[in-house]
């Protein structure tokens, strides 16, 4: 227990102790100085007189000094209880909160984010105090993300396995025919299970902000073009038009490949989410310092609830839609946090049954020859 506390109590024992022993001198040499001062200088009392008069008062005068010193002992003892007290008060006030948040950290530590200390007044301890707390609930909204991305991820990763265990051990136990249909149709879950693993990856390479990015400069028009163009054959098969608006080079400074991963994640999302007979549009435009990307198209849009959580790790709008069309809803994601990490931002707008857009900035690079690095 608190050497901080015995320390404390001593200290005000100390001072209580020297206080009292400073007055005792001082009192004892300054009434002696005084007494002979008086009688040295009674203007009618000659030397004899004077002589006498410390004869007389010699006894009175050291009586006097006696009681003053029996006050100062009195004082004294007086002194010293009450420092006793007040340092021992004093010191369980200051120890016993710091011996809470060795508890409390000793608790956290052991893994019980629950444990709270207790705050009482405005003074620096309950500062600390209040900050321990604070700095738990940070622990438990960190520790509530991890156990949720855990749940999230077992979930994503044991729907597509646990229909290809099923069919394997059909097919193994003759249950099952092997047909190349069915083939195909497993292979498809290992496709979807790669690109789990692949997003969850950049994902957490994105969150500790150590994704490495080959920041070149890059026309956005030009990638936008490329993107489109690559996708122009899933249009054609569903039946969708699919355009690019702008012509002009808008040249920022971006990671090629992680800035076509963003444009075909939002095109995918667009062509997937369009019915037959609509249109998606690509626009890229120049807006101050900022190269902007839109992505817009015609189809189901965004209940007015889920817009604010599309970019929200896991969220789908739809959730019985079967996971080998639709992701595990980590694209727009990886979106998000691949746009922030160029100092960019990205931005939607919807309405049910109207459609979408979704639209990311990148920031511009400063004007001169696009470099060969990046075209
Ligand atoms: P997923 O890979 O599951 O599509 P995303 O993160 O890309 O996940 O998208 C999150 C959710 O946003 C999806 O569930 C989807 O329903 C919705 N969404 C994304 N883009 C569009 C769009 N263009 N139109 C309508 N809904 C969309």
């Amino acid at each position: 227990m608190g050497s901080l506390r015995s320390r404390l109590v001593l200290v005000s024992v100390l001072v209580a102790l020297v206080s009292v022993a400073a007055v005792g001198v001082v009192a004892a040499r300054l009434t002696a100085a005084r007494f002979d001062a008086f009688v040295r200088h009674m203007p009618q009392a000659g030397p004899q007189v004077r002589q006498m008069m410390r004869g007389m008062m010699g006894s009175p005068e050291r009586r006097f000094l006696d009681d003053i010193q029996r006050a100062i002992w009195f004082a004294a003892v007086i002194g010293l209880g009450v420092a006793t007290v007040a340092g021992t008060v004093t010191a369980r006030r200051i120890t016993a909160p710091l011996q809470a948040l060795a508890t409390g950290a000793r608790r956290i530590g052991r893994g019980d984010l629950s444990h709270e200390v207790p705050v009482t007044g405005h003074d620096e301890i309950a500062e600390m105090a209040r900050t321990f707390n604070a700095m738990a609930a940070d622990l438990r909204r960190v520790e509530d993300g991890r156990r949720e991305l855990l749940a999230d991820i077992a979930h994503e990763l044991g729907t597509p396995l646990a229909v290809l265990q099923a069919n394997l051990e059909g097919m193994l136990d003759g249950v099952v025919e092997v047909t190349p249909a069915r083939l195909a149709s497993l292979h498809n879950q290992t496709k979807v299970l790669t690109r789990l693993v692949r997003d969850l990856r950049d994902l957490a390479l994105l969150r500790e902000g150590v994704l490495r990015l080959d920041r070149q400069r890059v026309d956005l028009t030009q990638l936008a073009r490329e993107v489109v163009e690559t996708s122009q054959t899933a249009a054609d098969e569903k039946g969708l038009t699919l355009a690019l608006s702008g012509s002009a080079p808008v040249v920022v400074v971006a990671d090629r490949e992680r800035i076509a991963q963003v444009l075909h994640n939002l095109l995918s999302n667009a062509l997937r989410h369009t019915d037959r007979g609509g249109a998606v549009r690509v626009t890229v435009t120049a807006a101050g310092a900022e190269g902007q990307v839109e992505v817009a198209d015609s189809g189901a849009g965004i209940p007015a609830d889920d817009l604010a959580h599309v970019f929200d790790r896991f969220h789908r709008v739809d959730r019985s839609r079967s996971r080998s069309t639709g992701g595990a809803g980590l694209g727009l994601a990886i979106v998000k946090q691949l746009v922030e990490a160029h100092g960019g931002r990205v931005w939607v707008r919807s309405r049910e049954s109207e459609g979408s857009t979704f639209g990311a900035a990148l920031p511009v690079a400063a004007r001169e020859p696009i470099g060969s690095r990046g075209e």
